[in-house]
């Protein structure tokens, strides 16, 4: 396993809970998201209305999940938590959408998964609060009517291209979270250490901050094991030296990448000639799947500049041979 995988492994999903920001205010750095969402959240109260439905998306382990979580609790109101992939037949939906509360908000992760049979009791659902359903088979088969409660529904997905253009647009919110800027996940890690009751200072923090790949479920992971170094290591204190032994032990390097993302930039210097190289091509020569690949190891690469995508394929740029040591060939 990467220890620098933006997916959450099942041993973190319960301590992830557990470092979980409450509220807005407590939830550190994407300000353009959260400074509309403090605005929809205020008016909907005032109005004493539903919030209207939120689309959220971005790589995985920005904070879509706490976000969702944030939003029920400044509306102060239950979530229901369910997964595009887990939701199997139209019955699946319908039970969870009759069993909310009035004003609820109902989390669905990769929503993009979701079946097409499926999106389409969504959209009355969240158009009209309403469930169209059909009893009866064949010549006597009729539809009823069913109302549901106000709702909120938060979607969150990876890929906002792969979502169909009619869900899309029953989103009134659509947010966009970005990589965390370095001194934003610093303060993150900050936080957490500050949970686990571990001193750390400044200049650790910083360093593991700028090998986070901007994402923050990373930082979270990265400081627990620099910890557990500063446990058997030291006295439990986090310093520069012993963050930078650590982090050497992970062997993630300076910028937060590690052996796959040196393989995958390697494979097309070497391979190819630094590109252009399809997408399968890479795929194939470093045996990820390409979905992988394009959504959870190339966002970040394409992030910092060291891969560049165009109409032919991918082309890694001269930052990638200074990064490795080597000379940046002559056009
Ligand atoms: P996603 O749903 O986008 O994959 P999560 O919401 O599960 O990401 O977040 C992953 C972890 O990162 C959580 O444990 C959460 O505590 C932490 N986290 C995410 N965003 C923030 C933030 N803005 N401030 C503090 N912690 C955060």
């Amino acid at each position: 396993d990467r220890i620098i995988s933006s997916e959450a492994d099942q041993s973190e999903v319960t301590l992830e809970q557990s470092l979980r920001p409450q509220t807005l205010k407590q939830y550190i750095g994407q300000d353009t998201v959260k400074n509309n969402l403090e605005i929809f959240i205020e008016a909907a109260r005032l109005r004493r209305e539903t919030l209207d439905h939120v689309l959220l998306y971005g790589p995985p382990g920005l904070g879509k999940t706490t976000l969702a979580v944030i939003i029920a609790n400044e509306m102060g109101v239950n979530i229901r938590t369910t997964s595009g992939p887990a939701i199997e037949r139209p019955g699946d939906l319908a039970a969870i959408l009759t069993a909310l509360e009035p004003g609820d908000v109902l989390f669905i992760d990769e929503i993009h998964r979701l079946p097409r049979t499926i999106e389409e009791v969504l959209y009355p659902a969240m158009e009209d609060f309403c469930l169209d359903i059909v009893i009866g088979k064949g010549p006597s088969a009729r539809s009823v009517r069913l109302d549901l409660p106000p709702f909120t529904l938060v979607g969150a997905t990876t890929r906002a291209g792969s979502l169909s253009a009619p869900l899309r647009d029953r989103f009134g919110v659509l947010s966009r979270l970005e990589y965390y800027k370095e001194d934003h996940l610093k303060s993150i890690v900050k936080r957490t250490a500050d949970l686990f009751e571990t001193q750390i200072d400044d200049h650790s923090a910083a360093e593991i901050a700028r090998r986070a790949r901007g994402t923050p479920r990373i930082a979270n992971r990265l400081l627990r094991r620099v910890r557990d170094v500063a446990q058997v290591k030291g006295n439990g204190e986090i310093d520069l030296a012993l963050a930078k032994e650590a982090l050497e032990l992970l062997q993630v390097d300076r910028l937060g990448l590690d052996h796959i993302d040196h393989k995958l930039l390697k494979g097309i210097i070497e391979k190819f000639r630094g590109g252009p190289v399809g997408l399968d091509t890479i795929a194939a020569s470093i045996g990820e799947e390409s979905e992988t690949i394009e959504d959870v190891y190339e966002p970040y690469l394409l992030q910092i500049g060291f891969l560049q995508r165009t109409p032919r394929g991918r082309v890694v740029t001269g930052a990638v041979y200074h990064h490795f040591g080597m000379e940046v060939p002559a056009p």
